[in-house]
């Protein structure tokens, strides 16, 4: 993918998050992991700082923890995945988070849907790499359920913030069946 093709796909998560949901922290992790700029164990080994390419702390799995194992390959990220994924009702490749924009992009859903499934990437990844960081800097360890629930909370509340409008009515059932 080039460059200007993940800027596009990016500035339209930008636009629908700034419209719509509001996340803009998660717009801003999710803007990074999909130029792979994420400070990961693997880059800052690479960039002479730190970390030698050791283990992903979510797993355990020996490194290196760069960008495609933490959010496709990790046995811990996988398991959000699923979870996810269930809820959704729709089978979400588990690719590179930008592959996954374009994913969403291609789609013939309505538009409040790939909207919704695009926030919904955007704070799995943002959890994810909060878990991460958590465990590295904090010792604390997240399970992975906690962050299907949070990502629920916060993708319902949205929803429930937008769901009189017009855009809205278009993919109502699907969009009612996520907020029960
Ligand atoms: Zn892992």
């Amino acid at each position: 993918m080039t460059k200007r093709t993940v800027e596009t796909l990016c500035r339209e998560v930008d636009n629908m998050v700034n419209n719509l949901l509001h996340l803009s922290r998660h717009r801003f992790v999710l803007w990074l992991a999909a130029q792979k700029k994420l400070l990961t164990k693997d880059r800052m080994a690479d960039m002479g700082i730190g970390y030698d390419k050791a283990a992903c702390v979510l797993c355990d799995q020996d490194g290196p923890e760069d960008h495609t194992h933490l959010f496709v390959d990790c046995e811990w990220s996988k398991a959000v995945w699923s979870g996810i994924e269930q809820w959704l009702g729709v089978q979400v490749p588990q690719v590179e988070a930008n592959m996954v924009l374009q994913f969403i992009q291609n789609k013939h859903w309505c538009r409040m849907k790939k909207e919704v499934i695009a926030v919904v990437h955007g704070a799995r990844i943002y959890f994810i790499w909060q878990a991460r960081n958590w465990k590295i800097f904090k010792g604390i360890t997240v399970n992975t359920s906690s962050i299907v629930q949070q990502i629920q909370f916060i993708v319902r509340g949205r929803i429930e913030m937008f769901i009189d409008t017009k855009q809205a009515r278009k993919c109502i059932g699907y969009l009612e069946a996520l907020c029960n």
